[in-house]
């Protein structure tokens, strides 16, 4: 069957493996690129279409891919945010590291790509549960101040103070120790990159400015 036909829940980018976990997303941001893309990306359908996947099924695509390619990078993503999903993106990457445990693959990197809001989602700091479970954290930020975050992301209804709530989840990350933790700014977007740059440093992140194109959650 062509990777075109069916929805992918595991796709391959760069030097990494994609988890699919979910389509569901509380912003809407302007410049997401499954609506640009219409839900495909270099070439797979990531089109749920309502059927997410079981912690299983990923699971089995996973290790699939890694016998046939191992790869020193997984990367829970989307299109969709992740979090939507907490508890199988953490059975996934706990299980993850038990493989890495028993020497099964080579070490993975276990990196969450994020818009920040999963502890607002999940009503709990879901920081502790992240640090048992993921490596790296990369929040979409996008904006200096809440009123150009809203413009920019567009939130659903409930979802409107998120600004706040995506600064503490940076802070939180920062101070949790994460190997890694960046927020990052889509260019040309609306927002002050120079300034988006100066709120991530502030809560203790790395900055990343992505182009247009290589927005990915
Ligand atoms: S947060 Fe990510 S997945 Fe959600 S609408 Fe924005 S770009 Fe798309």
């Amino acid at each position: 069957m062509q990777k075109e036909e069916q929805p992918e829940i595991v796709y391959r980018f760069k030097n990494a493996l994609y988890i699919n976990l979910t389509n569901r997303c509380p912003n809407l941001c302007a410049f997401c690129i499954k609506t640009k893309w219409k839900m495909h990306f270099n070439g797979y359908n990531l089109n749920l279409q309502q059927q997410e996947p079981t912690a299983q099924q990923v699971l089995e695509a996973l290790e699939k891919e890694m016998h046939q390619n191992p790869v020193p990078e997984v990367v829970f993503c989307g299109y969709g945010e992740p979090t939507m999903r907490l508890n199988e993106l953490l059975f996934v990457a706990k299980t993850i590291k038990g493989w890495a445990a028993q020497a099964k693959f080579p070490p993975v990197k276990i990196r969450l790509n994020t818009n920040g809001l999963g502890s607002m989602i999940n009503k709990q700091d879901i920081v502790p549960l992240l640090k048992d479970a993921v490596d790296e954290v990369y929040v979409s930020l996008n904006a200096q101040d809440e009123a150009t975050w809203r413009q920019i992301v567009r939130p659903a209804p409930g979802y409107e103070d998120g600004f706040s709530a995506v600064k503490e989840f940076i802070l939180f990350c920062a101070q949790a120790g994460f190997d890694k933790v960046v927020a990052s700014c889509v260019d040309k977007t609306g927002s002050n990159p120079q300034a988006v740059r100066e709120l991530a440093q502030s809560l203790g992140a790395e900055f990343y400015l992505r182009s247009f194109l290589d927005e990915e959650n």
